[in-house]
Formats: structure tokens, C-alpha cells, sequence
């Protein structure tokens, strides 16, 4: 073949390249070719060939014609933003299609709002040794009409598609935001945000390039924080893959592990119990590896999740499974490899299913291990030379293990564990021992003892005997301590080599508050131990058995008490511990870790899902809070240079009514109606609170509901806080975010590492918004409530309801234990705290108040879940 015609495959005006507002297109960045300025909304194949990318988003695919000529059909500029909002595909991928075969519909009006241009780019993105010798320019075109020839071109002339030109890559430089640089979790999520794009993209560190579509290859890169790097992309997407790319590197929320951010005394309860027990990594100067103390029998360690234990060690060691060198064919082989990794992926699913947040994400991290290109391929290349698959899948794994040991960087040498454990679990598939590297029964009080532990080993033990786990390497951060924290299992890692010494069966006391195990405790010693377990398991009995009764300060004021949840399961175990309803649903959480936003019916159901594990108890859903740090990547915002002042909260909604609407929609939705009630974040004037509410009563109206919905709005703002009084006027009822509120008042941001102590809520300066807010909703006759942070911190309750703040939504683990503790106070002496906390002059005066008020002192953190006694 020598030449390869176009038909037009969309009606509108033929225009040049250069027309179009996007550089990538008008440079012919991505390709030669030309643009249509469509009046129709149909797009049709343009000549015969298979269609060989078709993003998730759906609008532009990608067609292969003969000779391997690649033509991408871009519909308008801007519109992956649209996340497939406006689109249907008619075609999958892998499809052949002829010429003047319908490929995609789309809504003209719908993107005539939201794209930054209708021009939709045809360009030849794969044409080596052709190029365009006629094009159909400046005319109306109709579907069908001649467009574009393409020739065979001599030898030197310039190619039609990028082929090997150096311009068809696009890159950028970017300094690394990750708080903890491009490790596993960090390095999914950058392959996850390409998932839907097509174009090929890596990133270039320290000298090396490294595929960004391979987890393992990102991790070798040994990236961290602040590093700079250089994002290339080529192929269709490119920009859009540049722009998804540099977004997920610039935000901080690499992982999700945002406890770590959070004011030590103040329990964040946005990431559960989970991440709230991990400790922080070691201050810098001390060492990181285990410290022998002087005391014999004294072992000490990295508190890596805290409790108290008492019990009996028990070593394990991972076991080596051996391998055979040579395969038994490469199609056996290559078909073993496929049915070990499956089995292995169901299983991890299912684990993933039934776990806690934390395990989900974990176990998330290791799926896209399984499936990473990198891995899979070397893996591939020595079945194909004859070996077996266990010993391939080893070989691939140890290739990168060995990179990231080389790595000078303990927080990559823990992902280690993750591809050790994978490793482990493949090889068990495959010699036909479940898969599953440890399964065994634990004897009571078990205290593990081990150099490290496979996330798979733990889950695979019997937690109910597990009393604490200590582990001679590892770190803080590992996800095993993750995991670990969510079950309440306290840990210490680092514990250095003396640890592995230790007999089976050796009694120890496990401090992981202090960071000690102690080592054949004496009589008295183990005396102490045992009492203060005794102590704490009765006290936390005591307020779990009163936790379904109503709140009541001693002296009878009702104080509500609600939760904080993120899913149906922490709505049910929140009514266990006795909540009077969700107080604050994130509902952001929804929308995370996804390629497009859920839609009303997906929305409809995880909502109602909620409201019926509350078992009719109000259900306060707050309206999508992203921006700011919890970005989405597949609604890529106006590039910010401070996004904690930018598009959030409810000026993301305002900016796109459209998903609002569809969220007011699914939260009338629940049943019975009177059970739920909306809530706006990052409010800061009362007009804004007018255009919900107004686009409410038309969804409402819409669907022929005549019973309003309450609105209420959150003061987490110095502006909605000194403004409240207006804003009462406005909406139904007030809820305080103490955590933003803070965050903006002290001008702290809430992820600043080194500020963290710093950004204490107990500010007096947020203690004066607060009091201030209280009294403006209380002159309103609006509803009140704190749902920062702030109100599961027991030093805090008393003071909030001296200030007259009678609703907290908190923590469900920390609810029977602020209700017992409410339940001793009186509001007058909450009054006088309240009264004397707001002439203090910073937060540490105001914790020293409030210790010295009660009894026992309050300011230690609310860990409960962590008081383990086995
Ligand atoms: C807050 O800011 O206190 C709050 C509850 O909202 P979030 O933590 O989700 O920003
Ligand atoms: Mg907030």
C-alpha cells in the first residue's frame, strides 16, 4: 500500500492544527494532521483498521490502519477532565472497525460548557515513512467526505506521526511533595492514576528512567521527598498523563497514612484506628536500629503501635521454599505462573474485602505488585528461556528486591517485606501448599518474635491469641505495623539481633508506650504489668458496658454524642460503642483511589448502605470536601500554588454543580428521608450556603418531595467562625472542623511535619471561634457540634461544653470513654474551665488547665483500642 485516504469521521469545519488552543496539538506535538470543528456529535471511523486505545474516559480512541498507521480522533481539548461525563462508546478496544463504523457519541452542549475547546484534533500519531500529502482544509465537512491523504514518503522526508521524533515526548520537571517520596503505596497509586491513558510515561531520578507504569520500577528509583524529578510523556494522552502525573507527585497524600500528620494529642479520626496507634518515626538523632539498654533483661525498640502486653514469646522464621531451576515447557510454565498469580490475587481480594480500611489499602499495594509490568515481564522472559515459574517469579522479584536494598533509604528497604511476601505467596501456589507461607496456631498470650513478618503471615495468624509482636529489624512505618495498629496488636520494631536469642516460651512484659520489653520480669514486675492491664481491661468493660446509655454530665445536661465514619462497617461498630448517629460522613472517601467519580446510583447505595447500619439514627453526610489535600486525580483542578487556599470544599462543588447535584440527588435519596442531613465544608460566606440550598430545593422539588432536608454548614473557617452569626441566620445547624479551623487560624498547615506539635487545636485562639460560634448558634436557636478532631480528645471535652458546645461526633473507638468521662463532670465546672482556658495565651497552658482539673489527667492521648491485655 502507498496511500492511506481519511474520510471525515465527524461533520463540522475542517481547520488547521494550529487553530487549536493546546500547544501539545497545535505543535504537532503528538502528530501531523488536522482538527474538526464538529457541528455533528458523532464520531466515526475514519478508515478501516482496529481500534487500539480507548482511555476510560472515553473521549478520543485511537485507530491502528494498515502499515501500523496510528490515528487518534481527540474529541474537543480538555475533556479527560470530564472523566467520560458527556461520552458513550459505541466500540471496545481491540475492535476492528471500517471506515464510516460509528465509534463514539457525545453530548455537544455538555462539552460546549466544560471543555476549554469543541476542536477536535485527527492527527497521524504513528506514520513512519509516510506522510500527509492532501488535506480537506478551511471547508465544512460532512461524515464521509474526503479528509486527509497520507503518502508513502522518501526516505528523508519528515515522518507524519511523532514516530521517532524527539518532539512527540512532552516532559517536566516537579519536586517531589510525597511525604514519603515514591514507595509502594505512592508508586500504585502513579501507575493507578495512568491506568485510564494510553500514552507511555516514565520518570527520570538520580540518573536512572524507570517506567511509571511499573510499581516495582518506580520504587528503584529511590525518589524522596523534595527530590526533583522529570516526568516524560509520549503517545495520546501525553498531556494529560504529564498533568495527572505531576498532580499525584505534588500532592502530599501519597498514601493515606494522614494520621501521621496529625497533632499528637488529638486523634484524627479521618484515618481511623488504624493509623491513630502508629507511632512517628524516631526523632531525628536518635538512632533508628534497636538500643540494648543497660538494664539486663531490657530490650528496647521503635515503638511502631502502642499497648501494653504481657505474655509468652514465640519465634517465627520465614520459611525458604525451594525452587526447581528448570521448567517442565514454557506453556506449562507460563500457564502455572498464570493460574498462581490469579489464585493469589483472588485470595488477596477477599482479604482485602473483609479487612479494615488499612489492610484494603495494603493489600491494594500488593495487587498492583502481582500485575506489575516490570515484574511480570522478567518473570516471562525466563519462562521463555526455559525456566521454571517459581523460579522466574523469584528471580524477577529479587532483581528488584536487590535494586531497592541498594537503596540508602530504610522506608524503601521495607517494601522489601511486601515483595518478599508476594514472592512467598506465588511459590506457595505453585509447589501446592495454599499459598499462604504461615498459617499456624498460636498458644495464648502469644508475644511473636521474629526478624520481620510478611503482612500475609499476619493475617494469616490467629489475632485473638496474638498479644504483641516484636521484630528484631522492620520499621515504624512497614505494613505490617500498619496492619498490626488496625488490630489493635501493639509492636516494636528495631529491636536489633539480642531479640532472636530469646527462648520460646520466655515470659516478657511488652511496653509499646515506652518502647521496652522486658525480659523475665520478677514477680512484682510482672505484678505492675498485670494490675495495670487488669485496670485499664476493666475500665474500658466498664464504659463499653454504660455506652448505649444517653450522655449526661453529672449534674444532668444532655451532651450528644456522635461518630465520625467513613463506611457502613465503622457506622456499625460506632452504634456498638453507643453513637447516637454519624455526626460527620466523609463522603470524599467515596471518590478516592478511583478512575471516575461513583455516579448517583453507586452513591445512592453506599449512602442508604450507611443509614441502614445506623439503624435509623441521623446521618450527617458532608458533601464532597476535595482539593486542598485530598485531591482526586481524575478531576485534575487549576494548577495551585497554595491548594489549602484554593478550589476546596464547597467551592470544588460550586465549580462543579454538576457532581454536587448529583450527590444532593443520591443524599435525598436515603430512607426514611427524615434520617439524613447535609453538611457543607469550607463554607466562608452565607451567600454560599443560599446556592446550595437553593439547588437542593429544586433537586427535592424535582423528585416531588415536599419535606425539606436539613442544611447545615461547617465552621472551619476564621471567616465562617467570626461570621457565624450571619451564617446561623442561613443554615439549619453549625458543625466546627476543628482540624481546618486550626489549621487556618494558627496559618499551620495540618501537614507540616515539623509543626505538628505545634498545631494544637487547643489553641486559645480556636478556643475563642469556637466560643464564639457556640454563642451565635446558641442566639439562633441552631444546633451546635464539634467534628474536628478536637472532639475526641478528652482534654477537650469539658472545655467545648463549658463553651456550650453540647453535640461531638468523634471517633467511634473513643466513645465510651468520653462518655464516662462527661459523665463525671459538671457543666458548671466545665463553664468555669471553658471560662479560664480562654484567658490562657497558648495551647500547652491550656492542656496544663485541664490535666490539673480532673482526675485522672486528661491530656494523655485517647488510645484505648491499644490497651491490649490477652
Ligand atoms: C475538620 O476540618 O475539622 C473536619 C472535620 O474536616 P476534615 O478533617 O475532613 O477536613
Ligand atoms: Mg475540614
Amino acid at each position: 500500500m502507498s496511500n492511506l485516504t481519511l474520510v471525515a469521521p465527524l461533520a463540522g469545519w475542517s481547520t488547521p492544527l494550529e487553530e487549536s488552543p493546546d500547544e501539545v496539538f497545535a505543535g504537532r506535538m503528538l502528530g501531523d494532521g488536522l482538527a474538526i470543528d464538529p457541528t455533528g456529535t458523532t464520531l466515526f471511523a475514519p478508515c478501516d483498521g482496529e481500534l487500539v486505545a480507548i482511555p476510560a474516559t472515553k473521549h478520543a480512541v485511537t485507530l491502528r490502519a494498515a502499515q501500523g498507521i496510528e490515528i487518534l480522533l481527540h474529541v474537543g481539548i480538555d475533556t479527560v477532565g470530564l472523566g467520560g461525563e458527556g461520552f458513550e462508546l459505541h466500540v471496545r478496544e481491540g475492535q476492528h472497525v471500517r471506515a464510516g463504523e460509528r465509534l463514539l457519541s457525545f453530548d455537544l452542549d455538555l462539552l460546549a460548557k466544560r471543555a476549554t475547546s469543541l476542536l477536535t484534533p485527527i492527527l497521524v500519531v504513528e506514520g513512519s515513512g509516510f506522510s500527509i500529502t492532501r488535506r480537506n482544509l478551511d471547508r465544512e465537512v460532512k461524515v464521509g467526505d474526503f479528509l486527509m491523504e497520507l503518502s508513502a514518503a522518501p526516505a528523508s522526508a519528515r515522518p507524519a506521526g511523532k514516530g521517532g521524533d524527539a518532539s512527540a515526548q512532552l516532559s517536566r520537571r516537579v519536586s517531589v511533595a510525597l511525604e514519603h517520596g515514591i514507595h509502594a503505596r505512592p508508586a500504585a497509586l502513579l501507575a493507578g492514576v495512568l491506568k485510564g491513558l494510553s500514552a507511555q510515561v516514565s520518570l527520570v531520578a538520580h540518573g536512572r528512567e524507570a517506567s511509571a507504569h511499573s510499581t516495582t520500577s518506580l520504587m528503584t528509583l529511590g525518589v524522596k521527598k523534595d527530590d526533583e524529578v522529570e516526568i516524560r510523556a509520549s503517545g495520546p494522552d501525553a498531556a494529560a498523563a504529564l498533568a495527572a502525573v505531576e498532580t499525584a507527585l505534588r500532592t502530599e497524600k501519597g498514601t493515606s497514612t494522614a494520621a501521621r500528620k496529625a497533632p499528637p494529642a488529638t486523634p484524627n479520626d479521618k484515618v481511623g484506628t488504624s493509623s491513630a496507634n502508629l507511632s512517628t518515626t524516631p526523632k531525628a538523632g536518635l538512632p533508628s536500629a534497636a538500643v540494648t539498654a543497660k538494664d539486663a533483661g531490657l530490650l528496647r525498640g521503635v515503638i511502631a503501635s502502642r499497648g501494653l502486653a504481657v505474655g509468652y514469646t514465640l519465634q517465627l522464621t520465614r520459611p525458604e521454599i525451594c525452587v526447581l531451576e528448570e521448567g517442565g515447557g514454557v506453556s506449562h510454565e507460563s500457564a502455572e505462573f498464570d493460574r498462581a498469580r490469579s489464585l493469589v490475587g483472588t485470595r488477596l481480594q477477599a482479604v482485602a474485602g473483609s479487612g479494615p480500611e488499612a489492610t484494603r489499602e495494603i493489600i491494594g499495594a500488593h495487587l498492583e505488585l502481582l500485575d506489575d509490568p516490570e515484574l511480570v515481564r522478567g518473570a516471562r522472559a525466563a519462562i521463555a528461556a526455559g525456566k521454571s515459574a517459581g523460579y522466574a517469579w523469584r528471580q524477577a522479584i529479587r532483581a528488584t528486591v536487590d535494586a531497592l536494598r541498594a537503596l540508602d533509604d530504610s522506608r524503601m528497604a521495607e517494601r522489601v517485606d511486601d515483595l518478599l511476601d508476594l514472592e512467598a505467596q506465588v511459590l506457595g501456589v505453585l509447589n501446592g501448599n495454599g499459598g499462604v507461607p504461615l498459617a499456624r496456631e498460636l498458644p495464648g498470650k502469644t508475644i511473636l518474635v521474629a526478624k520481620d513478618l510478611l503482612p500475609s503471615q499476619l493475617v494469616a495468624l490467629d489475632t485473638s491469641r496474638l498479644a504483641g509482636i516484636c521484630l528484631s529489624a522492620g520499621g515504624p512505618t512497614s505494613h505490617v505495623a500498619i496492619l498490626a495498629a488496625a488490630m489493635g496488636v501493639p509492636v516494636l520494631v528495631a529491636m536489633g539481633p539480642d531479640l532472636l536469642s530469646l527462648t520460646d516460651g520466655t515470659a516478657v512484659v511488652l511496653d509499646a508506650e515506652k518502647g521496652l520489653l522486658r525480659v523475665d520480669p520478677d514477680r512484682g514486675q510482672l505484678a505492675v504489668a498485670e494490675s495495670e492491664l487488669d485496670r485499664r481491661r476493666e475500665r474500658r468493660a466498664a464504659d463499653q458496658a454504660a455506652a448505649q446509655r444517653d450522655c449526661r454530665t453529672a449534674d444532668g445536661t444532655r451532651i450528644e454524642v456522635y461518630a465520625n465514619v467513613g463506611s457502613a462497617t465503622e457506622a456499625e461498630a460506632a452504634v456498638r460503642n453507643g453513637a447516637e448517629g454519624c455526626g460527620l460522613l466523609r463522603t470524599e472517601f467515596l471518590f478516592l483511589e478511583r478512575q471516575s467519580p461513583p455516579d448517583e446510583e453507586e452513591q445512592a447505595t453506599q449512602y442508604q448502605r450507611i443509614a441502614t447500619a445506623l439503624g435509623g439514627r441521623p446521618l450527617t453526610l458532608r458533601t464532597l470536601d476535595i482539593g486542598g489535600d485530598k485531591p482526586i486525580p481524575y478531576l485534575p483542578l487549576p494548577h495551585e500554588d497554595n491548594p489549602a487556599l484554593g478550589l476546596r470544599g464547597v467551592r470544588t462543588s460550586l465549580w462543579r454543580p454538576d457532581l454536587l447535584r448529583v450527590q444532593l440527588r443520591a443524599a435525598l435519596s436515603i430512607r426514611p428521608a427524615e434520617q439524613a442531613r447535609v453538611l457543607l465544608p469550607m463554607i466562608t460566606d452565607p451567600a454560599e450556603i443560599r446556592t446550595v440550598r437553593g439547588m437542593l430545593d429544586e433537586e427535592r422539588r424535582a423528585i416531588g418531595r415536599s419535606a425539606p432536608i436539613e442544611l447545615g454548614v461547617m465552621i472551619e473557617t476564621p471567616a465562617a467562625a467570626v461570621m457565624s452569626d450571619r451564617i446561623a441566620a442561613e443554615a439549619d445547624f453549625l458543625s466546627i472542623g476543628t482540624n481546618d479551623l486550626t489549621q487556618y487560624t494558627l496559618a499551620m498547615d495540618r501537614g507540616h511535619p515539623e509543626l505538628a506539635a505545634r498545631l494544637d487545636a487547643l489553641h486559645p485562639a480556636v478556643l475563642r471561634l469556637i466560643a464564639r460560634t457556640a454563642g451565635a448558634a446558641i442566639s439562633h436557636g441552631r444546633r451546635v457540634a464539634v467534628c474536628g478532631g478536637l472532639a475526641s480528645d478528652p482534654a477537650a471535652a469539658p472545655i467545648l461544653i463549658g463553651l456550650g458546645v453540647h453535640e461531638l461526633s468523634m471517633v467511634p473507638s473513643v466513645i465510651p470513654q468520653l462518655k464516662a468521662l462527661i459523665g463525671g463532670m459538671t457543666l458548671d465546672a466545665c463553664r468555669e474551665l471553658a471560662h479560664q482556658a480562654l484567658e490562657l495565651e497558648t495551647a500547652e497552658a491550656v492542656r496544663a488547665l485541664a490535666s490539673s482539673a480532673t482526675t485522672p489527667p486528661l491530656n494523655a492521648p485517647a488510645t484505648p483500642a491499644l490497651e491490649v491485655s490477652r
